[in-house]
């Protein structure tokens, strides 16, 4: 088997750890991946639409996956009053509840006994596969704000960064938010 083949059956079996777990609090493993998904993202990307870009999935499994969200009361559904196609989606009291009891917390206690090197030097290397995948079949990388193109850090129209691409405000909170128009920084 070559190294490739190994990388391969590693990433085969975190996957199935991250399935099974997925079945916990009543949720199944995709409404576990858009409540993260909805407590991770700004404003511009709090959105079905956006959703639909980040799971890779189809409009009508994540329109099932929103109303079984919504329907056990772990996010709210907000109309744009000027336009009612737009639709913003935030985590109740109830869904930040559940959410601090993540399953993903027994794979976060693994990654707590690498070192901060290993742990840096993990997370760029999967950050680059994970671009370089989803650029082949046309996905959106979803970054953090900051570490956008597009991001001005303490901007003197800002607050106190500011958005480039969309002339926004952004908050210091904002700047570690995950955006549907992300672009990495060269
Ligand atoms: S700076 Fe980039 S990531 Fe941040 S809001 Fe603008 S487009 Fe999105």
């Amino acid at each position: 088997m070559s190294n490739i083949d190994d990388i391969l059956v590693l990433f085969e079996r975190i996957s199935r750890v991250l399935h099974n777990d997925g079945h916990a609090g009543g949720l199944k493993p995709t409404q576990w991946e858009a409540l993260r998904y909805f407590s991770r993202a700004n404003r511009f990307s709090r959105s079905p639409s956006a959703l639909t870009a980040y799971l890779g999935m189809t409009k009508g499994t994540v329109s099932q996956t929103i109303n079984a969200l919504n329907k056990k009361g772990l996010i709210d559904k907000t109309v744009d009053d000027d336009d009612r196609r737009q639709v913003q989606i935030d985590l109740t009291t109830k869904g930040l509840k559940l959410l601090a009891q993540d399953p993903l917390e027994s794979l976060a206690q693994s990654l707590s006994k690498l070192s901060g090197a290993q742990r840096q030097e993990l997370h760029n290397d999967l950050g680059d596969f994970l671009r370089t995948t989803l650029r082949r079949r046309d996905g959106l990388p979803f970054g953090a704000c900051k570490t956008c193109r597009y991001f001005k850090k303490n901007a003197p129209d800002g607050s106190p960064h500011k958005c480039g691409l969309l002339e926004e405000p952004l908050s210091a909170s904002d700047s570690d938010l995950i955006c549907v128009e992300h672009e990495k920084a060269g």
